[in-house]
């Protein structure tokens, strides 16, 4: 799973990057012309010059494989981390400023992608237009909350925020600001036909530990919170802004509590909860459902699958006890928090300083121009995504990248052979999950048609407007449809990759196929340490408690034995034992929990990704290189994959509400590996140290 960090609303956790996690919210930061960091290497293999022989490999691998690059890196004011992920995307998001730009001189037709590229852009560049425009743009929104009088009329106008901004599985978006948000995906029972999936929604700030946590550091929170929300409201020309922030965080604070865990929502046995019609009446009273459905444009839907259905009951009825100027003033923040970015600057700003500078730590704005490419590739991704894929990822490196993926495939089926733990029924479903696993490379087989989605070159806020709703009308009309098993997640230019897991899928963007991740000029051994562990990490999730969920053809079926659970438990909890002692803040550690299926993942990556580099070679040894023997080159690799920095704001974020442990303890995964030990000669008493028997064997 994976998000798109370059949402419209920037003030949304660039979410998360799933399966393969890009570390956090890392905006893309960096001005056009200093292009110093964005540049592929110069050279080819692993990165010597961001080593820190200082460190002992055995006692804190992640500083030894990226200390000197950590050591001489600053994070940008405009950030709220650095790492490699971002380097990339830094480099991805250049590349697509250049293409809008050839698009723009292009003087394409009306109507054509080129055109509306163009004009999307040129219309959120265009800062005087939407100064003047001031909040008319808003007006008719605010005015038709302003005519909500009853309960049926809150309802309604509820219904209609209902959109397709969330996705469970995939992308790992598991947060919205509307009442609640809607996913159309490959049913649980049937895989065969998209069904629409109901997920807890309503909160602005990204989870519900945000209302309802204790310490201090959130008590803070809530105050600046309070205040910012006080603030957009004077500014959107509200009276009594104080009053009508308290009430608004009071709401959120009852939907908190209403909302369930983020491990929890991670859990697919909870998500499995298909409810009729007549079911959101009994088992969810205070909303009108039949008003709710007909609003959202739903109302021939008869059966929907219920992801929260807790969080489901407790906001029903929120609907019906919680006073009705509540809910509308709770409508009008969440409008002009949804479309800040495109809105006078001083409501942008203030949106930027609570959510970018307090939440996340960035020092400033990123620049305009990058902002303007983050909004093209989020509403008109699959229009930049063919010519970044036939400029950036030439016929060789796919050909190449695909033999990779068939050998970490070959690698999975011997290990699954030798798995003694699982029993020969599980071990068959296991290699026949592999044997329809379809591994898209660089780019999709098919795009999505925009014609119907309507830009305009002079209306920055009615562009993000439809875009939202385009891609809500887009997202009901599969609903019934079949599945199209090689349909995309993810655009070729986005730096990630993602397992999907009802389709039985995978992505690999042709903006991660490149270096230092992978380079088809760099030695083979340094590939499969940095991007044979990201798709090793990414076929893993075929296997693990998400993936025993799914069977082959992707619909929701236990395929494993009670024995075979039994162990992967004991296995599994011995690696969040392993995670929950780190602790990257005082008193603040990492969820083993929280993290375990991204951690198994990394684990079963890279060892699948060892047994792969060592079958390439067919009993040889990799030539050495600067004096790092191939085993050293590839765990290094591997341990550069992790390299990044983060402000503390955002670090303390992920650990909060992210899948994914900070990238530091994703590079230490390799103490669970023999072949790590060897290479650089570990020993008892070093910090990283496991004895044979503590280290965790699962894939
Ligand atoms: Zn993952």
């Amino acid at each position: 799973m994976i998000t798109h960090f370059c949402l419209p609303a920037s003030r949304r956790l660039p979410a998360v990057l799933c399966t393969f996690g890009l570390l956090l919210p890392l905006a893309l930061g960096q001005d056009k012309d200093t292009a110093a960091v964005t540049n592929p290497p110069a050279h080819h293999g692993i990165a010597v010059e961001n080593l820190d022989r200082s460190v002992q490999p055995g006692d804190d691998f992640y500083r030894y494989a990226n200390g000197g690059w950590i050591a001489r890196t600053e994070i940008p004011a405009d950030r709220a981390g650095i790492g490699v992920f971002s380097i990339l995307a830094d480099r991805s998001s250049k590349n697509i400023a250049a293409i809008i730009e050839e698009a723009a001189k292009s003087k394409a037709p009306a109507g054509s992608n080129a055109r509306k590229m163009a004009d999307l852009y040129n219309a959120y560049m265009d800062e005087a237009a939407i100064e003047a425009r001031g909040l008319k743009p808003l007006e008719p929104h605010l005015a038709e909350i302003a005519a909500i009088h009853t309960r049926h009329d809150l309802t309604v106008a509820l219904g209609k925020t209902l959109r397709a901004d969330v996705d469970m599985l995939n992308n790992a978006v598991f947060s919205t600001p509307n009442l609640f948000g809607l996913w159309v995906a490959p049913g649980f029972k049937d895989s065969d036909h998209y069904m629409p999936y109901l997920l807890q929604g309503g909160l602005e700030m990204p989870s519900r530990d945000y209302y309802l946590d204790q310490s201090q550091h959130m008590k803070d929170l809530r105050v600046e919170y309070y205040s910012h929300i006080a603030t957009m409201l004077r500014l959107a020309g509200f009276e009594d802004s104080e009053t009508r922030a308290t009430r608004v965080i009071d709401l959120e604070h009852h939907i908190a509590e209403a909302h369930i865990s983020l491990s929890d929502i991670e859990d697919i046995a909870k998500a499995n909860n298909l409810w009729t019609r007549a079911d959101f009446a009994e088992k969810a009273p205070g909303l009108d459902w039949d008003a709710y459905f007909e609003a959202a444009g739903l109302g021939q839907q008869k059966e929907f699958m219920v992801w929260t259905p807790t969080a489901l009951t407790g906001e029903a009825a929120l609907v019906a006890s919680k006073p009705i100027e509540a809910w509308k003033d709770w409508l009008a923040v969440h409008l002009i928090e949804s479309y800040a970015n495109v809105l006078p600057h001083n409501l942008a700003n203030e949106e930027f300083r609570f959510f970018g500078k307090i939440m996340s730590g960035v020092q400033q704005q990123r620049p305009r121009w990058q902002l303007g490419v983050n909004l093209v590739n989020a509403d008109l991704g699959d229009a930049v995504g063919p010519i970044y894929a036939q400029k950036y990822f030439s016929p060789e490196a796919k050909a190449q990248a695909q033999a990779m993926v068939a050998n970490l495939i070959a690698a999975y089926h011997k290990r699954i052979d030798q798995l003694t733990w699982l029993a020969p029924s599980t071990r068959a479903e296991a290699q026949a999950k592999l044997d329809s696993l379809y591994v898209g490379i660089g780019y999709p087989e098919t795009w999505k048609d925009y014609s119907t989605y309507e830009v305009r070159s002079d209306d920055a806020f009615g562009n993000s407007w439809r875009a939202s709703l385009w891609k809500y009308d887009s997202e009901i009309a599969r609903i019934g449809k079949p599945v199209d098993r090689h349909e995309w997640s993810m655009e070729p230019q986005t730096v990630n990759a993602v397992n999907l897991p009802l389709q039985n899928a995978l992505n690999f963007p042709a903006a991660i196929l490149q270096p230092p991740f992978f380079d088809p000029e760099a030695p083979p051994v340094v590939n499969y340490g940095a991007i044979g562990a990201v798709i090793g990490h990414e076929i893993s999730h075929t296997f693990d408690a998400e993936g025993s969920a799914f069977d082959s053809k992707g619909r929701v079926r236990n395929w494993w034995t009670p024995e075979d659970h039994a162990h992967f438990e004991q296995q599994a909890e011995k690696l969040e034992k392993q995670y929950d002692a780190y602790e990257p803040f005082p008193g603040i550690h990492v969820n083993g929990k929280q993290t375990i299926d991204e951690n198994i993942a990394d684990l079963g990556g890279i060892s699948a990704a060892y047994d792969a580099y060592r079958a390439s070679l067919n009993g040889a040894e990799a030539p050495e290189m600067g004096g790092f023997t191939g085993d050293e080159q590839f765990f290094i690799a591997f341990g550069q994959n992790w390299g990044s920095k983060a402000r503390e704001a955002a670090l303390r974020r992920q650990v909060l509400t992210d899948g994914h442990s900070p990238g530091e303890y994703r590079a230490d995964i390799v103490r669970n590996i023999d072949a790590w030990y060897a290479a650089f000669l570990v020993k008892p008493g070093e910090k990283l140290y496991l004895a044979p028997d503590e280290r965790v064997r699962i894939w």
